[in-house]
């Protein structure tokens, strides 16, 4: 299924066809296309929202603040540095070269394709999009099949806001990535897991096409014996059951120092039933698991270890409330595979540095987050792991800063966006030398 009657092939040669003319590459095209977008989102919000609301039942407030509002932030933030980000860099010449200038021109790599997942079906597609665009390339985009009415507003927005042969989706399901990943684009923008990346990379090799991962992976959360607990305790219960868990960096398991576990999940605890209510299972605005498969892979972690806190479910509403696990070890079931719901297992420990060993041994996190006001803890913690990103005393923000680069190492992905770091990604540096004649 495709909202273009295109085939991919067909629509990456348009494409290209329409890149070689030159029409994108000019400060006007560019700035002309994020405004059409800017009016388009705005023309369309209630339809996203209705959409976010059908497909994951995200409230108006968390799909404005946390897809929306994010997307219209970066086409802001990029309006209004555009012009400066596009000028060439110069930089010094070797002494050996007295009549040499040389120059960096940040030029668009040409047709792109934007692969986005289904947890924030709008915000991961079009945030992306924007990077594209501003570095005057062409856009494929194909949104997430799991998330068919975010999928279907998305293609009628784009319709709206430009030609096909300009930026276009093709909605569909695996095989409709996989016949476009046939084709020779020129970048490949991928955000989803760690086993579809290595598919989205070998098909990318065949053309040596360069590419962005941004996939997933088990984000843990240490809280020191001297954090404060109350923070901590709020913002963990924001991180982790925003969406219901399904958030790429949502802290994935806990880690707390044996002197303040009691009195950390008992604010826990007082948190969830602040911020959700007594009775999750009857908040009518906490969001849905995205279908029955991802449910069921979640209940059955809801068997391992003991439940702490929650633990109920149902699978007609798709629901399962916020949960805390304990019992749990770094062999438990639940510690082997990202869990991508509202389950938080909790271990403790007593001696940061064998914490730190276990977590060094495992694939690279895309986020690690810390809550100690201690500088020795914050050095050593930073020092020794290698993670994407992440925040102290606190979760997520580090995401919506449009100053801070966003992206993961090793199998949590590679390469990043955000702010002018999207603009980076989607253009190629052309570094040219001059000498007077
Ligand atoms: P997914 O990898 O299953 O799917 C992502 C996209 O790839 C979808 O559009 C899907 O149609 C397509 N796809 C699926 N299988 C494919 C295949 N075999 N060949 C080609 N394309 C294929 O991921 P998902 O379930 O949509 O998203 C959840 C995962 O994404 C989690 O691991 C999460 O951590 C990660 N994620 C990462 C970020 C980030 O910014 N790093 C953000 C959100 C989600």
């Amino acid at each position: 299924m495709t909202t273009t009657s295109l085939s991919a092939n067909e629509l990456v040669l348009r494409q290209r066809r329409f890149f070689r003319t030159g029409e994108t590459k000019s400060l006007a095209y560019r700035v002309d296309a994020l405004k059409r977008l800017r009016l388009g989102i705005e023309k369309h919000q209630q339809r996203i929202l209705d959409a976010l609301r059908a497909d994951l039942n995200k409230s108006e407030a968390e799909a404005y603040h946390t897809e929306i509002r994010l997307v219209l932030g970066e086409l802001d933030y990029t309006l209004e540095r555009l012009e400066q980000w596009m000028a060439p860099r110069v930089v010094p010449t070797s002494d050996q070269i007295p009549d040499g200038t040389s120059t960096i021109h940040p030029e668009p790599y040409g047709v792109t394709l934007v692969i986005a997942p289904w947890n924030y079906p709008f915000q991961l597609a079009f945030s992306p999009v924007v990077g594209a665009i501003s570095a005057g390339n062409t856009v494929v985009l194909k949104p997430s099949e799991l998330t068919p009415n975010v999928s279907k507003v998305s293609a009628d927005l784009v319709r709206d806001c430009f030609p096909d042969e300009f930026v276009a989706v093709m909605e569909g399901e695996v095989q409709t990535s996989t016949e476009l990943l046939r084709e020779k684009f020129d970048y490949i923008f991928f955000t989803g897991s760690t086993p579809v990346g290595k598919v989205v990379m070998r098909a990318a090799a065949e053309n040596l096409t360069p590419t962005t991962l941004e996939l997933g992976g088990k984000s843990p959360a240490i809280v020191h014996k001297d954090a404060n607990l109350k923070k901590a305790a709020q913002s963990l219960v924001r991180g982790k059951f925003l969406n219901a868990g399904q958030t790429c960096v949502a802290p994935d398991y806990l880690l707390v120092h044996e002197d303040v576990r009691e009195a950390l999940l008992e604010e826990i605890g007082l948190e969830i039933a602040s911020k959700h209510g007594e009775d999750v299972m009857q908040n009518t605005d906490f969001p849905h698991i995205v279908n029955g498969k991802n449910f069921d892979r979640l209940s059955r972690f809801l068997n391992d270890g003991e439940v702490l806190l929650g633990g109920r479910s149902d699978r007609e509403q798709l629901m399962i409330e916020p949960t805390l696990l304990q019992g749990i070890d770094w062999d438990s079931p639940v510690m082997q595979e990202e869990i991508f719901g509202p389950i938080l297992p909790v271990m403790t420990y007593s001696d940061l540095d064998e914490v730190l060993e276990k977590i060094v041994d495992r694939p690279k996190p895309l986020a690690l987050y810390l809550f100690t006001n201690d500088q020795a803890v914050q050095d050593l913690v930073l020092g020794t792991v290698s993670f994407g990103g992440g925040c102290v005393n606190e979760t997520l923000l580090h995401m919506s800063s449009h100053e801070l680069p966003f992206g993961g190492v090793g199998e949590s992905g590679m390469g990043s966006y955000h702010g002018k770091q999207s603009f980076e990604t989607f253009s190629h540096h052309k570094s040219i030398l001059v000498r007077s004649v």
